[in-house]
């Protein structure tokens, strides 16, 4: 069944095996003995399968397996060794049934024997029970071959002759190879004996020939998540360094998505701000040409339905705001109006009539609260106001009165006019014809169901000797450009942040696997190729970012009302919230994984690279 075929060995071009040779029978003892450094070790590493760094040839069933070491030690081979090697991080059962987590495996009653062990702690086992669990270990892969280096090395003489016993009734059914210094022990249950000096074979003595029992065919089953159990097993071997990787990453991603969700929102107030400055519905236009508009071309947009009010614009005639006062102007005694010329056709009336005059006038609820300051708002209805007009030197006013009060609150303080009402007022105030007045700007206030810039498209198409613009645009635009400018900078500042956290998890895992290298190769001897090594190291870096986000995600929503409860308080202003934003949320997770994919590339090259023997040796 398994056969060797002239292996050489060479450490350092040291000859450590020289042209071995041997032949193994299907299934009993066979023990290799000779002094210490002879190359017994050595010898079953390379019949192991996990040493591939050896001239000559491995024949399995009459083929070479030389090429296809790792799968033919997944499916044939199985170990006790001499310190037994288990895994201290793993419970109890996992080391038993390790074989199990890559390969399926018959399903198995031996576990009954660990009653007594099921309390215990992986440390505060016994040699003797350390080497019971190796044993069973061992033979829960059913291998056609149990390798043993020492088996009984480091126990009493009774546990000894007990599990050379057990060993015994094993090689029934498989190939036991014993490597053994127990002289005594060897020739009493050996059937085959080959002696070794120097890296030769000196002898070679068949005792026995049994027969090999056939193995029934059993139904068999794998460990479901295997690789994330094991992961998982190593995160919770390490917890606190694990939580200090969780919680530092928790602290980087809270620290962008806080960043990009603080500058976002802001930017969205300032905008805000903005259009309730300047009406987003409005638009400004004026000939390519820079000619005068006059009324008659602005009353042309009027007849649009999209379009509520097409204002003329006279810039000139600088509002200066009103006051109670008329006889003189008083800058102190004058409300400061900002914009004299939006409509007024889709809003409510708090009190009072619509202007039917051009001299009367509606203000916004918060310019009356503002004028009538303690005394009741119905007291304004009816009041005389003046408002103040500076045209070159000459300032002047016009006798408004207030007939209404709308039910909305303005940013600046604001008063409603009819359609060209203050300029018919001006034109017998300052004394000219409005039939020959001309402005260069018109402005024109977009129905609040129709999209601005559908409606600049539509002006655009029918007048093309005009140009139109939106109000408040470009302000807006410089807002977003200068806040995209502020959080780029923050941007880079918080992926410095989330970049040197992964690069810590990547090196924290690689010095995790420095450190359980050996526990990695204990895997591979028991059914794990490189592949499965490198799941676990992966599971157990992504589950540190998931929980960092499921972290940080708590941590974020908490700190959004927190925040909201602050500005709330200090602001006494709730029209201004912080909106949680899902998107960025989902950009700055899928980017902590590419990044963790990135961090973990030197801990899986040295996986790559990892070599078995001497990671055993730890
Ligand atoms: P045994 O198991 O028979 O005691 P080993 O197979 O462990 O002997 O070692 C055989 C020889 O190979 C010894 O001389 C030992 O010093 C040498 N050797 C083993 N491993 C290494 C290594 N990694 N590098 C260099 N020499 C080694
Ligand atoms: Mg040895």
């Amino acid at each position: 069944m398994l056969e060797l075929k002239h292996i050489v060995k060479r450490y350092d071009y040291q000859k450590v095996l020289d042209d071995i040779n041997m032949v193994f029978p299907e299934c009993g003892i066979v023990s290799i003995i000779g002094p210490s450094g002879c190359g017994k070790s050595t010898l079953l590493n390379i019949i192991g399968g996990i040493d591939d760094d050896f001239q000559g040839d491995i024949l399995f069933n009459n083929k070479s397996v030389k090429k296809h070491l790792a799968s033919y030690r997944r499916k044939h081979v199985s170990f006790i060794f001499q310190q037994f090697h288990l895994n201290m991080w793993l419970s109890i059962k996992e080391n038993v049934a390790l074989p199990q987590f890559f390969h399926p495996q018959e399903k198995q009653k031996i576990l009954l024997d660990l009653d007594d062990l099921k309390q215990a702690k992986m440390k505060d086992l016994s040699l003797g029970q350390r080497q019971r669990l190796a044993y069973l270990r061992s033979r829960y892969h059913l291998s056609d071959i149990l390798l043993c280096d020492e088996p009984t090395g480091s126990l009493d003489p009774d546990h000894s002759d007990q599990v050379m016993q057990l060993l015994k009734e094993e090689s029934r059914n498989r190939l036991v190879i014993l490597v053994s210094h127990n002289q005594q022990l060897v020739e009493k249950y050996s059937d085959e004996i080959y002696e070794m000096k120097d890296g030769y074979i000196i002898h070679h003595q068949v005792i026995d020939n049994p027969m090999k029992h056939m193995n029934k065919p059993k139904t068999t089953s794998k460990i479901h998540f295997s690789h994330l159990r094991l992961s998982m097993s190593s995160f919770m071997s390490h917890k606190s360094r694990s939580f200090q990787l969780v919680f530092g990453l928790c602290v980087s991603l809270l620290c962008i998505v806080f960043t990009l969700t603080l500058s976002t929102n802001l930017e969205q107030e300032l905008i805000n701000y903005v259009y309730s400055l300047v009406p987003a519905s409005s638009i400004s236009f004026q000939t390519s040409n820079h000619e005068s508009l006059t009324l008659d071309i602005i009353d042309q947009f009027n007849d649009y339905s999209t379009i509520i009010k097409a204002e003329m614009y006279l810039d000139d005639y600088e509002f200066l705001g009103i006051s109670f006062k008329g006889e003189r102007y008083q800058e102190s005694n004058t409300l400061f109006i900002g914009d004299d010329t939006s409509p007024y056709d889709d809003l409510a009336l708090e009190i009072g009539t619509y202007p039917t005059q051009n001299y009367e006038i509606l203000v916004s609820l918060s310019t009356a609260k503002y004028l009538c300051q303690d005394s009741d708002l119905s007291e304004l209805i009816g009041k005389k106001v003046y408002g103040w007009y500076q045209h070159g030197l000459n300032v002047k006013a016009i006798e408004y009165k207030v007939v209404g009060i709308t039910n909305q609150s303005t940013t600046l303080d604001t008063i409603y006019t009819m359609k060209h009402a203050y300029i018919y007022l001006l034109s017998s105030v300052y004394d000219f014809d409005v039939s020959n007045v001309s402005a260069s700007l018109g402005i024109i206030y977009v129905n609040k169901d129709s999209d601005r810039s559908n409606v600049i498209e539509q002006l655009e198409n029918d007048y093309p000797s005009f140009q139109f613009k939106e109000v408040g645009a470009s302000t807006a635009q410089s807002i977003s450009d200068t806040m995209n400018q502020v959080r780029m900078i923050l941007l880079i500042f918080s992926f410095l942040a989330i970049l040197s956290s992964l690069f810590l998890i990547g090196e924290v895992m690689f010095l995790n696997i420095v450190q359980k290298k050996k526990d990695l190769a204990i895997m591979k001897c028991f059914g794990a190729n490189t592949f499965d090594i490198v799941r676990i190291v992966l599971y157990e870096s992504l589950e540190i970012v998931l929980l960092a986000q499921i972290f940080s995600t708590i941590l974020y929503f908490n700190c959004i009302s927190l925040l909201n409860n602050i500005v709330s308080g200090v602001l006494l202003n709730d029209s201004f919230t912080f909106k949680i934003d899902f998107r960025i949320l989902v950009i700055v997770y899928i980017l902590s994984y590419i990044l963790i994919f990135i961090s973990q590339i030197p801990p899986l090259l040295y996986i790559l690279r990892l070599n078995t023997v001497n990671a055993l040796k730890e």
